[in-house]
């Protein structure tokens, strides 16, 4: 977790920060005067500093000038803060060195994006620094172990250039993977993953190459790519015989903090014609648990507008029942661990009808993945699972192969 120093001679200013910054998950540290910032950082160097300008003794510009003259200290980003709002003092304050500048009273959304973009700057630029460290170390010993972690290092290097270049020559596809309901056996909707064939290696699984899109702030493009994808899919089905399919999306939380993941969504469907309702986003446990606030005020503007809302992965990631009720959601996806050995392992059993029951008293729909066997099935129908996805219906298929499965399923 990251900690953030506050500098400000006013007690009310301090609380304020640190209760907003307490709220978004960081752990704050807090002292009132330029000379006690010094002592402090010196001690405990924090991962970011929020450097009130006007203060008694020592003021702002002069701390941070001590800071980036000293190479222990000079890489701590600082953001300032001031109730002058004149160019000068901006300009005053970027002059000594300090990263950002916020204008008081301090704005919560203001404040929470200027301190989590400086955060991955300064995550991304500790892991360039290391990076060379490492390499001057392994150019001194070049010793068997560190010549492996060097073939990693390049083979990762070269798995990113790879990826940029995936984006821009567009090498993605979409592959669509059905849902069927319990109840009636009608397939119910679609999952739309991405798939990426990597020339001259073949296919990448997702859960490799996502994160690396993530930390390479692509994911936000490729996202928005898939959104685009799934709507004009759903459009063209739409005039087609086979009609509109309700498609999910998985959705990174990056693209709901970095993007603007709510306009693209409103515009994609307006040029799609595509009703909200057909469209589903699927974003994981963990990613909602991420930001807690900006993400509820998110999805609620999305499922105002129609667009529906899964929980991806869930009984993992530790999300508190209280939270889980603030959010607007209308599916609970199981995740495919609990699924796995739901017939051999009653732990998991007891789990899995666990998640169903607290699906349904909230009013939500449980979806079961990666559902292989008939066993599995009889289980989960008993269960009072809504949906069923997995090989034991369908793998994902390219849209050709799936038009053909579903003229099949209906006997056309
Ligand atoms: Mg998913």
């Amino acid at each position: 977790m990251a900690t953030l120093l506050i500098v400000d001679d006013e007690l009310q200013v301090r609380k304020l920060l640190e209760t907003l910054l307490q709220y978004e998950g960081y752990h704050t540290q807090s002292v009132a005067t330029g000379e006690e910032a010094l002592a402090l950082v010196a001690e405990q160097p924090p991962d970011l500093i929020l450097l009130d300008i006007m203060m008694p003794g020592m003021d702002g510009y002069e701390v941070a000038n001590h800071l980036k003259n000293n190479p222990a200290t000079a890489n701590i980003p600082i953001i300032m803060l001031s109730a002058l709002s004149e160019p000068s003092a901006r300009v005053s304050g970027l002059q000594t060195g300090a990263e950002e500048f916020i204008s008081k009273p301090v704005e919560r959304v203001e404040l929470w994006l200027r301190v989590r973009n400086l955060l991955r700057l300064k995550t991304y630029g500790d892991q360039l620094k290391n990076h060379s460290l490492m390499l001057e170390q392994q150019l001194r010993e070049r010793g068997t172990e560190t010549a492996k972690m060097n073939v990693h290092d390049l083979a990762r290097l070269d798995l990113e250039n790879a990826l940029r270049q995936a984006v821009t020559a567009g090498e993605f596809t979409l592959h669509y993977q059905p849902k069927q309901s319990l109840s009636n056996g009608r397939v119910s909707g679609l999952e739309a993953l991405l798939r990426w064939e990597r020339p001259g290696y073949g296919t990448v699984s997702p859960a490799v190459f996502v994160p690396i899109l993530e930390h390479l702030g692509l994911i936000v493009s490729v996202g928005r790519w898939v959104i685009e994808q799934a709507c004009r899919q759903i459009a063209l089905w739409q005039r087609s015989g086979i009609g509109a399919m309700e498609v999910s999306v998985n959705v990174s939380g990056h693209q709901l903090i970095e993007g603007d993941l709510i306009a693209d969504i409103g515009r994609l469907l307006a040029q799609t014609s595509v009703e909200p309702h057909w469209l589903e986003v699927e974003l994981t446990e963990s990613s909602l648990m991420d930001n807690t606030q900006h993400t509820i005020t998110s999805l609620q503007r999305l499922r105002a507008m129609g667009v529906k809302i899964a929980i991806d992965d869930f009984g993992t990631g530790y999300s508190s029942l209280a939270y889980l009720r603030r959010f607007p959601l209308d599916t609970l996806k199981i995740d495919i661990a609990f699924i796995r050995e739901v017939t051999s392992n009653p732990q998991d059993a007891a789990i899995a009808r666990t998640i169903i029951e607290l699906a349904h008293s909230l009013g939500l729909r449980a979806v079961a993945e990666g559902v292989e066997t008939a066993e599995q099935l009889a289980f989960l129908k008993q269960a009072g699972c809504d949906q069923l996805q997995g090989y034991l219906l369908s793998p994902p298929l390219p849209v050709a192969a799936l038009e053909r499965w579903l003229r099949d399923q209906r006997g056309l």
